[in-house]
């Protein structure tokens, strides 16, 4: 039987994302087939969700348009994996001190938008994760911060001294891209719960 992985698609980038949950999955013998989501409906059917980067201001806007905000909560409540990346993140954080960013609210932490500053809008470092046996190679784009975290909330991965990877019980989140690189890792930990 073959899994689905939603991934949601109201804006930004979305193929590699897929890509790279399919290239995850292989990898362990799982299979997976992934759906892009534009509308309501899909997401109930859903094994596991990736809300990708982009502009958050846009995606929780037509999020809430389309009314898929409440499917992605109801597929959290159900405790199904789902990973968020940058601006996905921003989108799933309980608050990103931003009233253009109407947030989901299925992490406990708090981001700030483009915290890494001017001159480091983008960059690529080595990460150590935990739960991966090897550093992951991670590209910042106009990256969040996180700045406040929960109890429940396991910090995975620190870039000068700050949370980058987090996960709140079944939802991964991280500041960078994982789908930019060759490398499905953290795919594999976020869906699978090994790399
Ligand atoms: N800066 C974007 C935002 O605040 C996120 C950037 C990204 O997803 N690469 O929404």
């Amino acid at each position: 039987m073959s899994l689905k992985a939603g991934v949601i698609a109201v804006q930004g980038d979305v193929s590699e994302h897929a890509a790279a949950i399919e290239k995850a999955a292989t990898s362990l013998g799982e299979r997976v087939t992934a759906v892009e989501i534009r509308k309501a409906g899909i997401v109930p059917d859903c094994d596991m969700l990736l809300l990708p980067g982009g502009e958050s201001t846009a995606i929780s806007r037509l999020l809430e348009k389309e009314g898929i905000d409440e499917e992605i909560k109801a597929h959290d409540e159900a405790g199904k994996p789902i990973l968020a990346t940058c601006a996905g993140l921003i989108v799933a954080a309980e608050d990103a001190h931003d009233e253009r960013v109407k947030t989901l609210d299925i992490i406990d932490v708090t981001v700030e938008r483009n915290a890494f500053g001017r001159q480091k809008d983008s960059f690529e470092a080595p990460l150590s994760v935990t739960g991966l046996d090897e550093p992951f190679p991670a590209v910042f784009i106009r990256a969040p911060l996180i700045s406040e975290v929960g109890d429940g909330v396991e910090i995975l991965a620190e870039w000068d001294g700050r949370p980058v990877a987090i996960r709140d019980g079944n939802v991964i989140a991280t500041s960078f891209h994982p789908e930019l690189t060759a490398d499905a890792r953290i795919h594999g930990l976020a869906f699978f719960d090994r790399q």
